[in-house]
């Protein structure tokens, strides 16, 4: 078996022990005889799996009882439709910070149903620091503030919440950094994630909701749009994605196997660490022009010294067995995605691969 290291940025890699067991499991889960993607999501054993992979996400990440887990589809980008639709009514207003590709791309989705005030952006920058705290022109009677913890494509990071103050929600679009780190979920109103970079294969959204905030819609909509119909329906208002829900519940278990959240964040800081001191330390062969302290732990971009080398660097990277190193199309260079399931080991592999590339293309 030839598994490549694997630094895609979404769908990204799985933990090796997750696949394994799914792939054990795959023509007879628990004793069912049938796989988990052919059996009703009403039977006893997919309730009783959905409900243990509900309650062992609430123990990573410490949910307090008052909120509700959701396991939805449509993406996270459906949601960034949806949150808008459940949060406001109509003539509200509600702050976007924007601070990168998906914080715009969600102000800009809110558009059709909310106010959007772009409370604070760093477009102007480029996206290559994060907009000051002092400069965020909030609303208290905003519905809500809506921020991008980290931003995928430009790889930037907060790494710490913004307090903004009052009694104004904050929602979170944490993608691609749920279960990074331990996280004090009392802070939100609402966390949203597609399930394919942190958590289990695409297709998956897992939206954690303060159950106050469930009683805020009230404009005219369907029910497969309201969040207080999915949570009153344990998320099986129609049919859910019963495969991802599975493999998420792996994956959970995987992360309690691990020690928690505060291992994975201290590998995760490990690993960040690790490939930025080899980019910072290359002498300027490898640079990422992030402001040191937004620097995302996630997802790591940089530049060759010379774009001309980037196709040697694609096609030997690839052929030393690291997957997915090319940058989004709109920035060009590379980034390495270092999501949980991505080992140290990984990453050591891509340091030392960086070296000796520099080395041999001089
Ligand atoms: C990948 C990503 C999205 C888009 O997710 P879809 O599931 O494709 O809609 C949105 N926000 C962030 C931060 C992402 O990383």
């Amino acid at each position: 078996m030839s598994r490549v290291w694997n630094f895609s940025a979404g769908p990204a890699a799985l933990p090796l022990a997750v696949l394994e067991r799914a792939q054990r499991e795959m023509l007879d889960w628990n004793g069912s005889g049938a796989s988990v993607m052919e059996q009703s999501h009403r039977g006893k054993r997919f309730i009783a799996m959905a409900a243990q992979a509900e309650a062992d996400l609430r123990e990573l990440m410490g949910i307090p009882a008052d909120y509700a887990v959701l396991f939805l589809q449509g993406g996270a980008t459906q949601h960034f439709a949806q949150i808008p639709m459940n949060l406001a009514g109509a003539g509200d207003s509600a702050d976007y910070v924007v601070s990168g590709h998906w914080s715009a791309k969600a102000a800009s989705e809110a558009g059709s149903y909310v106010r959007v005030n772009v409370a604070a952006s760093s477009e102007a920058d480029g996206y290559l620091r994060l907009p000051p705290l002092d400069s965020w022109r909030l609303d208290p009677h905003a519905a809500y503030v809506h921020y991008t913890p980290n931003e995928t494509i430009h790889g930037v990071e907060f790494h710490a919440i913004p307090d903004v103050g009052g009694t104004v929600p904050l929602v979170a679009d944490l993608s691609s950094n749920i279960l990074s780190e331990p996280l004090d979920v009392s802070r939100f109103g609402l966390i949203y994630a597609g399930a394919q970079k942190n958590i289990g294969p695409s297709g998956l959204v897992v939206l954690i909701i303060r159950r106050d905030l469930l009683q805020r819609a009230g404009r005219p909509m369907a029910r497969i749009f309201r969040y207080a119909e999915h949570a009153a329906a344990d998320s099986m208002l129609n049919t859910p994605n019963t495969w991802g829900w599975y493999v998420a519940g792996l994956t959970f278990q995987w992360l309690k196997a691990q020690g928690g959240l505060g291992t994975m964040a201290e590998r995760n800081r490990l690993k960040a660490e690790l490939l930025y001191q080899a980019i910072d330390g290359s002498g300027g062969y490898y640079r990422n022009p992030i402001e040191p302290s937004a620097r995302s732990r996630m997802n790591v971009r940089f530049t060759l010294h010379d774009g001309a080398l980037d196709a040697a660097f694609l096609q030997e990277s690839e052929a030393a067995g690291l997957l997915a190193l090319k940058g989004h199309k709109a920035l060009g260079g590379m980034r390495a995605s270092l999501y949980n399931a991505v080992p140290p080991e990984a990453v050591q592999a891509l340091v030392a691969f960086m070296r000796d590339f520099a080395q041999r293309h001089g």
